[in-house]
């Protein structure tokens, strides 16, 4: 199944093939390297500086 998500930099519409949480993308409209951060709906983020649920200071 192909879902599309918006890129983040760009705005342009990504396609995704079976995404699933972590799915490392390239925008075919930007380049930018992103990544599946969330699904239903598909959401991309910046792969490159995205660090996964910073943990809390305590
Ligand atoms: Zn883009």
């Amino acid at each position: 199944m192909v879902e599309v998500a918006k890129c983040p930099v760009c705005g342009g519409l990504v396609e995704l093939a079976n995404p699933w949480v972590g799915l490392e993308v390239e925008c075919p409209e930007c380049g930018e390297g992103l990544r599946v951060v969330s699904l239903q709906p598909p959401q991309l983020y910046y792969a490159v500086g995205f660090e996964e649920e910073p943990l809390p200071e305590e």
